[in-house]
Formats: C-alpha cells, sequence, structure tokens
C-alpha cells in the first residue's frame, strides 16, 4: 500500500456568540469520510497564546495527523476545496463582529518546524512573516478573503505532543439544543469526578461549579480531560447513560498542550517595592528580573496569587509564572516565595513599652527605666500559612485558571534559572 501521512491544521471559524472550530473541524473528517478512504492516526486541539489579539475565549486550533492511498491525494484537496466553500458561505452569515471569522485550512505532507508552535504559544506573531515562513512547506492553503486563521492552522500542525501533553473528549450538542440552557447537573459531575479519578479539572471544589461544560452558547456540550483517551471514553459514555445528562450529536478525543505550562516560562527575581494595593483589587509589586525592572500584577480572581504578593517585602526573592502584557507588567498566574526577608514588628520592650533609638549611632533607650541596649529590630520569619500551597507555590482556584495552565497537583513549575 503506499500510504502517506497529511498534516491538516484549521482555524479562526468561530464567532464570539457562535460555531466553534472544533466542531467545525470535526465536521470535516465527518465529511471527508462520506467521500474517501483514510485512517485518523491522531486529534489534536492546540491552544494558543492568551494574550493575541484576535483569540475568541480559548484561542484553540484543530489539527490532525490522517493516512491515506497516495492516490487520493488529489481527491483530498478537492474534498477540502468544497467542505471550505461550504464553510465560507456558512460563515458569511455570521452577525458582524470586530474580529469576523477568518478561517484558514492547511494542508502538508511535511511536518513544520516545531518552533513555529512554540512562537505561537508564546507570543505575538505576525500574520506576514508567518505566510512566508510556511512557505517553504509547500503546503495547500484554503482561504477567505483573509489569513489569520493560518497562525494558529500552522502551529497546530507544527506541534509536537510531549510529556506534557493530556487528551480532551470533546462532545457536541444537536444543533436543535444550540442555544439552550446545558443539561448537566454539578451532581452528576461529582460522581464523573468520584467514578473516575483519572479525569481532571471536571469541578471547582472551592466554588461547588462545574467545570466540563462551557458557559458560551457554542455547540460544545462538554469536555473531560484525563492522561488517559480509553477512560475518556468510559467517562463519556457513563454520562450519556445518565438520564441527567443532554444527549451528545458526537464526540471525538484530542490530545491538547492543555495543561502544559507552555505559554509561559517560570522566573525568578528579588522584590523592591512594597505591594501596591489597587481600587480594582489587584496588587503589584516591582521585581529585578535579569537586571531590568518589571511589575508583577495579581488579579482578584487570582485568590491566593493576589494574597501572597500583597504579602510580599522588598528582598523577597519569589518565583512565578505569568504572562507578559502590553503593557510589559507580567500578569502572574503562579508564584512562590523561596526565601522571604524577616518581617519587622517593633524595637525590643523594656518596662513594656519599646526602646527608642537616640539618635544615628546611638544605643537604644528605654524612656522609663533608662538602661540602653544595643540597637536592633525584632521580628519574624513568614510562614504564609494562610495561604494554600503545593510545593511552595500557589495557584488561583480551578475556574480562575486558563486553559494552557498546568495545576500545581500535576507538579510545579521547573526553574532554570532559579536564584541560588
Ligand atoms: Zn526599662
Amino acid at each position: 500500500m503506499d500510504n502517506i501521512n497529511f498534516f491538516i491544521g484549521l482555524d479562526d471559524t468561530d464567532h464570539l456568540d457562535l460555531g466553534c472550530t472544533t466542531e467545525n473541524f470535526n465536521d470535516f473528517l465527518n465529511y471527508l469520510a462520506e467521500k474517501i478512504n483514510f485512517t485518523i492516526i491522531s486529534r489534536r486541539l492546540v491552544r494558543l497564546w492568551p494574550f493575541a489579539n484576535r483569540r475568541t475565549r480559548g484561542n484553540a486550533a484543530l489539527s490532525a495527523v490522517i493516512q491515506l492511498n497516495i492516490h487520493d491525494e488529489q481527491k483530498l484537496y478537492d474534498v477540502t476545496y468544497d467542505w471550505f466553500e461550504l464553510l465560507l458561505s456558512n460563515i458569511s452569515s455570521h452577525p458582524s463582529s470586530n474580529f469576523p471569522a477568518s478561517p484558514v485550512m492547511i494542508i502538508s505532507k511535511t511536518k513544520f518546524s516545531e518552533q513555529i508552535y512554540w512562537d505561537t504559544v508564546k507570543g505575538h506573531v505576525d500574520l506576514n512573516f508567518r505566510l512566508n515562513e510556511i512557505k517553504d512547506y509547500n503546503c495547500k492553503v484554503y482561504a477567505g478573503n483573509s489569513y489569520w486563521g493560518a497562525i494558529g492552522a500552522s502551529a497546530a500542525i507544527s506541534w509536537i505532543p510531549c510529556e506534557n501533553h493530556s487528551y480532551e473528549l470533546i462532545a457536541w450538542r444537536e444543533s436543535s439544543m444550540i442555544g439552550k440552557k446545558r443539561i448537566i447537573d454539578i451532581k452528576t459531575i461529582a460522581e464523573l469526578d468520584e467514578n473516575f479519578p483519572e479525569t481532571f479539572v471536571n469541578r471547582d471544589p472551592t466554588k461547588n461549579r462545574g467545570l466540563i461544560a462551557p458557559r458560551t452558547p457554542c455547540p460544545v456540550l462538554y469536555g473531560i480531560r484525563s492522561k488517559s483517551p480509553e477512560i475518556l471514553e468510559k467517562a463519556h459514555k457513563w454520562l450519556q447513560l445518565n438520564n441527567n445528562v443532554e444527549k451528545s450529536s458526537d464526540y471525538a478525543v484530542h490530545c491538547t498542550n492543555q495543561l502544559s505550562d507552555d505559554h509561559v516560562t517560570p522566573s525568578s527575581g528579588t522584590v523592591i517595592s512594597k505591594p501596591l494595593i489597587s481600587k480594582g483589587a489587584h496588587s503589584s509589586v516591582k521585581v529585578i528580573l535579569d537586571g531590568k525592572l518589571r511589575t508583577l500584577v495579581a488579579f482578584y480572581q487570582g485568590g491566593s496569587v493576589n494574597l501572597l504578593l500583597r504579602s510580599l517585602r522588598p528582598g523577597d526573592i519569589i518565583s512565578w509564572t505569568g504572562l507578559s502584557s502590553s503593557d510589559s507588567s507580567i500578569h502572574l498566574e503562579k508564584l512562590s516565595i523561596s526565601d522571604a526577608v524577616p518581617r519587622i514588628i517593633s524595637r525590643p520592650l523594656c518596662c513594656n513599652v519599646s526602646m527608642k533609638s537616640a539618635g544615628n549611632n546611638q544605643n537604644l533607650r528605654c524612656t522609663k527605666c533608662n538602661s540602653y541596649s544595643e540597637k536592633y529590630w525584632k521580628g519574624y520569619i513568614p510562614n504564609f500559612s494562610n495561604i494554600d500551597m503545593v510545593d511552595n507555590w500557589t495557584e488561583p482556584s480551578p475556574s480562575n485558571r486558563r486553559h494552557l495552565t498546568k495545576p500545581l497537583n500535576l507538579g510545579a513549575p521547573h526553574l532554570n534559572n532559579l536564584i541560588s
């Protein structure tokens, strides 16, 4: 058999209020299956840089590796063309938006450089730069009037799942149900959690809130996550047999970079300012990172990250993960304190009152009994026992984490540049 692998990527098909690239890509694979014989080697759901301008919700792109007979290559391109025309016509009826969908599908026989993925998950990518980059691969690019989707589609093709990957089973809704309230109660989600301990991030126990169903009007019914694709199939079938759960129209298991922390680089630095607490309930400190002054920001939603940031003092040595925003401040995701300076409480006591400094280069003096003492402060090393920590790190509650963020219970960040 003359079989050959094709890498297929798709992105930027959805509108903020409708559609979902996961469903469009599933629809494409189903459409293709009606026309030609092929085997799916792998399906991938890749989350990209969370601060990208054109992102919708979780900034996801889709890809698949499929294998087919070399004689069907032209047919693959023809069928894809037909499907893509249908997609464009469908999208043309979307309501107007600041960022109208700009779908791009890429088919390549050659694997793209992994650097394309890293550039797209860690920062901004210039569209023209990327279009030039992928020219080298002699791939087929399907697009409408604009090419924005090429950034995510190429990144989804170039991702190589490494030890960090996990799986997400996505179940989609019947079209008649879209827009209606999803039928899946928190009690069933708690049972899912209990019966399938290998699944994760099903709910936020701190808020008694389910995390498997989106809160947007998109066609996704739910997504279940695990390190094991087999467990996901079992969990899905169990959910679908439950009378309290809406029936899905279709489902697929995707290999994903979610929970990988691929979007961040852990860093360490020394705090050089007291925390500044703003009215909006977020807080910030200044740190020195690689010889440069940077501002770290934690938001109200950051929960214990915000709490820990507010407890910092100049001289503390901390580590963090976070994203550099457009104003070059770093929006924290996780925070750790590796070395805390002593917190000053007072001068030593004598006769039940604080001793006073008698001036520069002078001893401390008790104003009651007039005895003297060497000059020093009383203090303590804080233990931050009021803050939830795992391996000395703290993180927001599950509902306030990004798809890409690795929960601490899957392992704390590794630092290469840790200050010793
Ligand atoms: Zn005294």
